[in-house]
Parts: C-alpha cells; structure tokens; sequence
C-alpha cells in the first residue's frame, strides 16, 4: 500500500489534540509515560515507522507519537 502523507504537527486538529511526534516531548499532563502511538486503539501500524490513526484520515502519525485522545488498546 502507498504510504499515506505524515501528519504535520501544525495541521489544526493535530495542534487542537496535542499531537507530537515524540511522545517523549509531550508536555500535556495527561501524557503518561510508554504511552505512544503504538499502544492506542486508534493505530493500526506497525511497532517503528509510521502508521495510520483513525482520527487523523489519510494521514500517517510516528509509532512513537502521542496525542490527548490516546486510549490504551484492549489486549
Ligand atoms: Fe496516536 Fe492514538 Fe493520538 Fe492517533 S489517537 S495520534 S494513534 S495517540
């Protein structure tokens, strides 16, 4: 599959979610720590790269990105 387009932090729905590329970099008080892309239920990447994010359509976000609206993925 064609590798969908990144996400850019200055898209406005990243900045209203608190996105980064980095999880580590978070700032935001809800960010905890290990949390990142690959363990929400949002993403349905892979564990390095880049993946899709159900609430960023046609966008890519970083595996070890995070946002406010990360939600733990069931087991
Ligand atoms: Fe990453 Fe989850 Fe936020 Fe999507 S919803 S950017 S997968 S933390």
């Amino acid at each position: 599959a064609a590798d969908l387009p990144a996400l850019s932090s200055s898209d406005p729905t990243a900045k209203a979610l608190d996105y980064v590329e980095d999880n580590t970099k978070s700032t935001n008080p809800k960010h905890k720590a290990g949390d990142d892309c690959t363990n929400c239920q949002f993403y349905s990447g892979g564990p390095t790269g880049r993946g899709p994010c159900q609430l960023f359509p046609g966008k890519s976000v970083n595996a070890k990105g995070w946002c406010v609206s990360h939600v733990v993925k069931k087991a």
